[in-house]
């Protein structure tokens, strides 16, 4: 899931060197909206402002052609729902989330938001209306401020107080002696690997974006940066489509529907108590989950 965001960095490494003459992050944005792996139709249009719902219309997808990581894929998520993919290693969790990003195109089928197949937009028109929270969120050498302010550059200091405080991030900053003018280290040292997370999560509900892909953070975040993500998650995930790569039960459970994903394919759909009823693959991951939760507790 690392490489989930490599492009990105590869760009946060490029926005240093824009930093000496151009360093408005309007230049980053607009730098963001393409990458190397996609390629813009020539007749690519404007996506209109999205309700939400998207589809994958039998997706199959190979990084390289000879192994598909994703066979046949159809999944139609409603506009505002909240859906989780689990799944074990490998599976193709975080493959679904870059096509849906665009990042890449699939081998065959269709993905589409609205019912407009995303090859056929441009790059910049979908990425603007996605919020995106990687695993490891990337910080760019800068004010927090601004790297808060990342995907809304023209948000006030209390609009930014205000995603700070629905993050619970607020005492963080305000015990930093520089405040929202801290500058942030680009690999982000700063702040703990949970902070970092809050402080994409705060990127996000700033822009409200309409569609929202989390890959939550699987290293060891500290208790209390956990329980902020939670409640974080319950404000961030009210009112938009969302998409959670989820790694603990607490965060699947919070979904409306939970697709277990396995060796690229949707192996089960439901609600929790649905799949914990079923008797499969899910039945098991909570099996496990909860028996790792009694050992912590
Ligand atoms: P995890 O929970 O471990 O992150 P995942 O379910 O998200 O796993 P993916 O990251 O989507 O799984 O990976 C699916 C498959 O694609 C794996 O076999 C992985 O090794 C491979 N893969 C992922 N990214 C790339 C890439 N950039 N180039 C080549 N293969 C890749």
């Amino acid at each position: 899931l690392g490489a989930f965001f490599q492009p990105i960095q590869q760009l946060v490494q490029l926005y240093s060197t824009y930093q000496q003459g151009q360093s408005s992050i309007t230049k980053l944005k607009s730098l963001l909206g393409t990458t190397p792996d996609v390629v813009e139709a020539p007749g690519a249009v404007d996506l209109p402002p999205v309700q939400g719902q998207i589809t994958f219309d039998d997706v199959t997808f190979g990084y390289d052609s000879s192994r598909p990581v994703i066979s046949g894929v159809s999944l139609d998520i409603r506009a505002g729902e909240t859906v989780a993919f689990v799944g074990p290693t490998g599976a193709g969790k975080s493959t679904l989330a870059k096509l849906v990003t665009r990042f890449y195109d699939p081998t065959s089928g269709r993905v589409l938001i609205d019912g407009h197949d995303l090859r056929d937009v441009r790059i910049e028109s979908l990425r603007r209306q996605l919020g995106v929270v990687p695993q490891e969120p990337f910080l760019f050498a800068g004010p927090l401020r601004d790297n808060i302010r990342f995907a809304s550059p023209d948000a006030s200091d209390d609009e930014v107080w205000a995603a700070l405080r629905a993050v619970g991030l607020v005492e963080v900053v305000e015990r930093m002696p520089q405040g929202l003018d801290t500058v942030v280290q680009e690999r982000g040292q700063s702040l703990s690997s949970g902070e970092r997370q809050l402080v994409a999560l705060a990127r996000a509900f700033l822009a409200q974006p309409r569609v929202l892909v989390l890959d939550e953070a699987t290293s060891n975040l500290d208790l209390q940066s956990e329980t902020k993500i939670e409640d974080a998650l319950d404000v961030l995930l009210e009112q938009r489509t969302a998409i959670l790569i989820a790694h603990r039960l607490s965060t699947a459970m919070k979904a409306d529907r939970i697709v277990v994903v396995d060796d690229g394919r949707i192996v089960e759909v439901g609600s929790h108590d649905q799949l914990v009823a079923a008797g499969g693959k899910y039945t098991q991951m909570y099996a496990t989950w909860t028996s790792q939760a009694a050992e912590v507790h």
